[in-house]
């Protein structure tokens, strides 16, 4: 007889963010996100009180990296700014890009920030009981843009995997999200990020790959 995976249920604590019966978590300290902002003064000014504070964290439930499966979890942010700019993931593609992705916002005011290998941006706002589809090939990060912390639920495809360094390389996203002023927010380019060249493009929607095996 075929043995089965389990059934599984998980409770999500919104208090906490986290998810029982969890198979693994990882967090994420503010240390760990030296370079993502803008204002590299305000982040070393910070870091005296927030260094070892865990700025977000994830407990995900993964039954194995086999195509046709899911990985699904939590992730809870905490609010808060470096300058003007508010706290973010550190963001990715997927491995195989053309992954999507769905997120289910829980609790707190958070957005989607999108961008596309050539550059196009897109932003979704992302409350509670908030549907977010991310679309195969999108480049994605959370932005904390509430005053209580972010809880999402999350979901994509079990052989996705994560490709974390294509924003480096970029010299971050092409846009950042800061305090308007007036308690909400504005996009700003980022005087950093640069255009992405042909080849990139190409290995980020993984054309390198198919023509190579064609
Ligand atoms: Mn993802």
């Amino acid at each position: 007889m075929t043995k089965l995976f389990e059934p599984a249920a998980c409770q999500v604590d919104l208090r906490t963010g986290a998810m029982s019966a969890a198979t693994g978590a990882y967090q994420k300290r503010f240390r760990d996100l030296a370079g993502l902002y803008a204002d590299e003064a305000a982040f070393s000014a910070m870091r005296e009180n927030w260094n070892d504070t865990v700025v977000y964290e994830v407990s995900e439930f993964r039954p194995n990296e086999r195509s046709g499966d899911l990985i699904f979890g939590t992730t809870r942010m905490l609010p808060g700014k470096v300058g003007d700019e508010y706290f973010v993931t550190r963001g990715h593609i997927h491995r195989q890009s053309d992954r999507p992705e769905i997120y289910y916002g829980q609790k707190g005011s958070g957005l989607m920030l999108l961008e596309s290998p050539e550059g196009e941006v897109r932003i979704v706002a992302i409350d509670a009981r908030t549907v977010c589809y991310v679309p195969p090939c999108w480049i994605h990060r959370s932005v904390n843009i509430g005053g209580e912390e972010l809880v999402m639920l999350f979901c994509y495809p079990a052989d996705s995997g994560q490709d974390y360094d294509c924003i480096a390389k970029a010299g971050g996203m092409r846009v950042r999200i800061v305090d308007d002023g007036e308690g909400g927010w504005k996009q700003v380019d980022n005087s950093s990020w640069r255009k992405r060249d042909a080849a990139t493009i190409a290995a980020l929607y993984g054309l390198e790959k198919k023509e190579k095996s064609a």
